[in-house]
């Protein structure tokens, strides 16, 4: 076989999610944010491993994202869409029992009327999405007579616990959200860690769950096996793949192995600090990454395996994204069509 296998290990998800709830209070709820096909790792295998394990509120991106979490958690479980009601959403979200998190006078003017179920999301100082202060101040009063289910805002800098911009934003969502009953949300993964002061009535973490900093206790949730296609021996001198760019300086062995680019490894990820793992040995990664194939300095191994880990418990997404100039988010959801993808648990 030519394809990587990607395996994605379902139980270890379900701990990553049951050690961030042990993070809050007994009374605030840990729900799960699923947005992004479950970051690229399957929104329905990951949303119903996520509602064995005990989670009963799940957050998607898009109303359409919610078909599928639906169909694998059943009508026990509560889902709330972030980008609340948008043009055609309506029939979607009530054929689904999907409820939108509302976040603009428009989409509270045009939502309100009926009695369908709603949230409020409030923007604390993001400026991405959510009713601004002034905006909520002049609706409040008909929205909570309205009994929205959930408040919610998110914060910027959560991964950055000593931002001032997280203390503010949490000032912010007090001013506009203080006295009221409704249930509040603020915070992800990065506001989980944050502590208690941010944790309201229900926490959302998303990447800590798929093994992403800041959540750095997590357990690794993927491993990336890719085939070895060709081996062969490289003289001093010569140069491996496009550019030339990497050149032997001892009588070499390498090995082509079959993910690109194409498959979502980052070619920025070609900077020698990226490691190829048979078993817990680390083998150097050369020379450019191709669109479907990469190299693999492996003149100390005693024999080569059948395959060589990119992301294994040793290197995870977070290294990866290091190396990349980029964050685990976008290793986990730029992770490829074409691999064999195996669920565990
Ligand atoms: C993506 C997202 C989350 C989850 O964030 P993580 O950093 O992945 O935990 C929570 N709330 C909102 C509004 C989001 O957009």
């Amino acid at each position: 076989m030519a394809v990587a296998t990607l395996t994605i290990d379902l139980n270890a998800i379900a701990d990553n999610w049951r050690a961030l709830d042990a993070k809050s209070a007994a009374k605030v709820e840990t729900a799960a944010v699923v947005k992004a096909d479950g970051y690229g790792l399957d929104a329905g295998r990951v949303s119903k491993a996520l509602h064995q394990a005990g989670v009963r509120t799940f957050f998607v991106a898009v109303a359409e994202e919610g078909i599928a979490v639906r169909k694998a958690v059943g009508q026990d479980a509560v889902i709330y869409v972030f980008s609340g009601c948008c043009d055609g959403d309506a029939p979607i979200l009530k054929a689904h029992n999907l409820i939108p998190l509302l976040n603009s006078p428009e989409q509270v003017n045009t939502y309100l009327p009926g009695s369908a179920p709603f949230g409020i999301q409030l923007d604390s100082g993001m400026n991405r999405l959510g009713m601004e202060p002034a905006a909520f101040a002049a609706l409040k009063d008909r929205i909570v007579k309205a009994t929205p289910s959930l408040i919610m805002s998110h914060l910027a800098c959560a991964d950055e616990p000593d931002h001032p911009q997280n203390a503010a934003q949490l000032a912010a969502f007090h001013a506009m959200t203080d006295g009221l009953t409704t249930r509040k949300s603020l915070s992800a993964t990065g506001g989980t860690l944050l502590g208690a002061d941010y944790h309201f009535d229900l926490n959302r973490p998303g990447v800590g769950l798929y093994g992403g900093a800041p959540f750095t206790q997590a357990k690794a949730a993927v491993r990336l096996s890719i085939p070895v296609i060709q081996t062969r021996a490289v003289a001093v001198g010569e140069t491996v793949g496009y550019g030339a760019k990497w050149q032997a300086k001892r009588p070499s062995k390498t090995a082509t192995i079959a993910s690109g680019y194409a498959d979502g490894l980052i070619r920025a990820m070609g900077n020698g600090t990226v490691h190829l793992y048979a078993g817990d040995t680390p083998c150097p990664l050369i020379g450019r990454v191709s669109m479907d194939l990469i190299t693999v300095d492996v003149t100390d191994l005693d024999s080569v395996p059948d395959s060589l880990d990119l992301l294994n418990p040793l290197q995870t997404i977070d290294h990866l994204a290091d190396a990349a100039g980029t964050i685990g988010y976008e290793i986990l959801t730029s992770l490829g069509a074409r691999y064999n993808r195996v669920y565990k648990g």
